[in-house]
């Protein structure tokens, strides 16, 4: 299919829209078995959906880290493909119940699958869509238009889900989990041929130092954890995980991964987040834009940051100049002298993180960023201006320039020989000198002198 005909069939709305593309989550609906006269139907499940996903923790806390986006594509058909029952509907993605094996008819799929194994007619589909009309897609969740309850993984690349009531409250949470942060089914019923492949919140790992959660389990927690009430509400190592009931592990007695209805475990909720820092940045934006500042006069430079905003905390700034933080420099934006750093090459950067308890294992630093300029400052070091008299036995001049040590006015009346009369500091790179009446009643040369660096 071509992309113009493609565009002509099909709609796309933006539902919500919280900062850039580039830098947000974008959540894509896709609709299936929805017919051409139920865009409608589909936007407001759509909107639904993301409503009742993003009031999950972890997603409620991150809710202003994500774009909702929906495609609408016309099905010939509503509803979808349920064999058990003899149904077949012509829809646009060809998704159907069922895995023709076991008794799994929760189970919903697309093309390649048990029925077609042709990639074009239904996963396919999904890509060359998100292709089209958002490239930078991090969640796809494709409401399938049948009021019997089902979803999956999409083989890992789309949540699928139907529009039952139940379906909705809890399979796009449950699989927007396996999607995102790639977390592993707790469930110990038997799944013959599934992959031996451990996720974040699974494990085989049993000798306590080397579980993968370690840092959520407290030294008093019995490893393996007995699967009792006294434990329900710690994190520990439980067995039955990952289609297994032996020999597999899993962080939490109750959690989304393993049964519906319930919240994600700390394990699994630290899982996503990282995956919600795997696809956006703390810092939106920052001034000045070029990173490199060639300075040449003692003006003022503002220095900003635009940071995401989580829902409930607010993410932690710290500035620096050259390596060392700025004691009260923890807001967004930053006012440097030329004056007070060093002639020469300087760095001033800005340290962001993000606080959260609910990350305490963060090996890649997702969760902070620095943005870092290069400040090459060229003052002149010391130049003396205004000369004025105040009375006539007192006068005054200023000294401004760079002199992070300290200066001293020193007096001559030869060019030869130099006497200090007083020392201090350049205020905002500059200090003005008042010279004592009756000090000096003969005609005198002044200087002011920097400490050698
Ligand atoms: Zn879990």
């Amino acid at each position: 299919m071509s992309a113009s005909s493609l565009l002509a069939q099909t709609n796309f709305h933006t539902l919500v829209t919280n900062g850039p593309a580039a830098n947000r989550l974008n959540l894509v609906f896709l609709a299936e078995g929805y017919t051409s006269n139920q865009f409608n139907l589909f936007f407001t499940h759509a909107t639904n959906t993301a409503n009742i996903l993003l009031s999950n923790s972890p997603f409620a806390e991150y809710r202003s880290y994500f774009n909702v986006f929906a495609i609408a594509v016309a099905s010939a058909q509503s509803g979808s493909d349920r064999p058990v029952d003899g149904i077949t509907r012509n829809t646009y993605f060809n998704s159907t119940y069922g895995n023709g094996v076991t008794v799994r008819e929760e189970l919903i799929s697309i093309p390649p699958n048990w029925t077609n194994g042709n990639y074009s007619q239904g996963q396919g589909k999904v890509d060359n869509l998100l292709q089209t009309f958002m490239p930078a897609t991090d969640l796809a969740i494709m409401l399938v238009n049948d009021l019997n309850l089902g979803g999956s993984d999409g083989a890992g690349k789309v949540a699928i889900t139907s529009i039952a009531p139940n379906s909705l409250s809890d399979i796009p949470v449950h699989e927007s989990g396996h999607v995102l942060a790639n977390l592993g089914d707790e469930y110990t019923t038997p799944n013959p041929g599934y992959p031996d492949t451990e996720e974040p919140n699974t494990t085989r790992e049993t000798n306590r130092a080397l579980i993968k959660w370690n840092a959520w389990i407290t030294p008093d927690t019995p490893i393996p954890t007995p699967p009792t009430f006294d434990y329900q509400e710690v994190v520990g190592l439980f067995e039955g995980a990952h289609y297994n009931a032996t020999g597999w592990y899993r962080p939490k007695l109750n959690c989304r991964m393993g049964s519906l209805g319930v919240p994600f475990c700390e394990v699994c909720r630290e899982a996503l987040v990282l995956s919600f820092y795997r696809n956006v940045r703390l810092v939106d934006s920052f001034s000045p834009a070029n990173t490199n500042l060639a300075i040449s006069t003692p003006d003022l430079v503002q220095f900003a940051l635009t940071t995401l905003q989580p829902i409930g905390h607010t993410l932690t700034v710290q500035w620096l100049t050259n390596g060392i933080p700025i004691a009260t420099a923890t807001n967004t934006t930053l006012t440097v002298s030329p004056a007070s750093l060093n002639n020469g090459v300087n760095v001033v950067a800005a340290q962001i993180s993000d606080p959260t308890p609910f990350v305490r294992t963060d090996p890649q630093n997702h969760l902070r960023q620095t943005v870092s300029w290069t400040v090459n400052v060229s003052l002149p070091a010391l130049e003396l201006s205004a000369p004025r008299w105040l009375n006539p036995n007192q006068f005054a001049f200023r000294i401004s320039g760079v002199a992070p040590q300290g200066f001293a006015i020193q007096t001559s009346t030869n060019l030869t020989d130099w006497a200090s009369v007083a020392t201090n500091f350049l205020v905002n790179g500059q200090f003005d000198y008042t010279n004592q009446a009756g000090a000096n009643p003969s005609a005198r040369l002044f200087r002011a002198v920097t400490p050698p660096r």
